[in-house]
């Protein structure tokens, strides 16, 4: 067996970038197989058997050379059996108790982004199937749950590093909206005028902006200056938009 790319991430360092026998001691699918070795199912996009491209419950007998590829991953093979469609048409997100400024950096960027610290494991893998929501965890183990159909193992562990990493792995620079959503509830945010907020507004900003937008949920008034311009910082900082 072979990992490449990102994959090896998962694997020990004796393993990583070069073929390894795997045992089979019985017909075995190449999903428990990939999966006996560490790397989460999710992360798969593409296993070639003998050079052949096969889906997950493929049987393996015993003397293959397994090839197993990451995610969005570019290669030119075809045919191939591409395991999930890409890149992501509508990406929606449930992020783990962990992971709570990624969540709100991606709701600020304008990504559906579910989020609580009280979810457990198996609340955020069913709310992942029922809603066809991608899990983003740092941890391994939730994402080779057989259940789990969508999910993505976040490699960084500082927050604006995390977003830029789900961005440019899960190709989504094209659909950066920011200031579209709050960054507190995931609601969409409504234009409103500013006599409509007015009252709400604190002295300073009153006169200062023209543009303002309101959360439908919680009611939070954003505009555009010191919230707009945050969360431009962080996506300029990030290389993520265009300055
Ligand atoms: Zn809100």
């Amino acid at each position: 067996m072979r990992f490449y790319e990102e994959l090896n991430d998962f694997l020990p360092e004796e393993r990583r970038k070069r073929d390894f026998p795997v045992e089979v001691d019985r017909a075995r699918s190449v999903k428990d197989a990939i999966e006996s070795v560490g790397v989460p199912h999710t992360e798969v996009d593409l296993i070639l058997v003998d050079g052949h491209s096969v889906d997950f419950t493929h049987l393996l007998r015993g003397g293959e050379q397994v090839s197993v590829y990451p995610m969005f991953e570019a290669l030119d093979i075809s045919p191939v059996v591409r395991l999930r469609p890409l890149p992501l048409r509508d990406p929606r997100f449930v992020a783990d108790g962990h992971l709570g400024k990624l969540a709100r950096h991606l709701r600020m960027a304008g990504f559906d982004t579910l989020w609580t610290n009280h979810w457990n494991d198996d609340e955020i893998v069913r709310i992942s199937a029922v809603q066809k929501r991608t899990i983003l965890t740092r941890d391994k183990g939730m994402l080779r749950r057989k259940e789990v159909d969508r999910g993505y193992f976040v490699r960084a562990t500082e927050s604006e590093e995390q977003l830029a990493e789900v961005i440019r792995a899960l190709q989504l620079e094209g659909m950066l909206a920011p200031f579209t959503r709050c960054r507190e509830c995931n609601v969409p945010l409504e234009e409103v005028s500013r006599a409509a907020v007015l009252d709400r507004l604190p002295e300073q900003v009153r006169n200062l902006y023209d543009r303002f937008k309101r959360c439908p949920g919680c009611e939070r008034v954003y505009w555009e200056g010191t919230h707009f311009e945050r969360m431009r910082g962080v996506l300029g900082r990030l290389q993520l938009l265009r300055q």
